[in-house]
């Protein structure tokens, strides 16, 4: 079976995931009769829980990134602006 934790594959029949450790049988992201219908397969389901795991730590990524991202952007508007001065001051002789 699946951990409903953090989807990795747990033996059958134990009380906790090996993995994380979350409680097997409370479990609190059940797939919705929705997406059980729309998944044909257990494999399936295990591959799209997956997918949804990557997607969340995608985001995770882009959050802690975030910052990065700022720091990057205001060094490049920086070394922008130190051209336009430099240009200028070129331009005025
Ligand atoms: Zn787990």
């Amino acid at each position: 079976m699946v951990c409903p934790h953090c989807g990795e594959e747990i033996p059958d029949g134990v009380a906790y995931c090996n993995e994380c450790g979350g409680d097997v049988n409370a479990a609190p992201s059940t797939p919705s009769p929705k997406l059980a219908g729309a998944t044909a397969t257990a494999g399936t389901t295990s591959t799209e829980r997956n997918r949804a795991r990557r997607m969340s730590e995608t985001d995770e990524k882009i959050q802690n990134t975030g910052l990065g991202i700022s720091i990057v952007f205001i060094l490049a508007l920086g070394i922008v602006v130190i051209c336009l001065i430099a240009l200028f001051l070129l331009l005025r002789h």
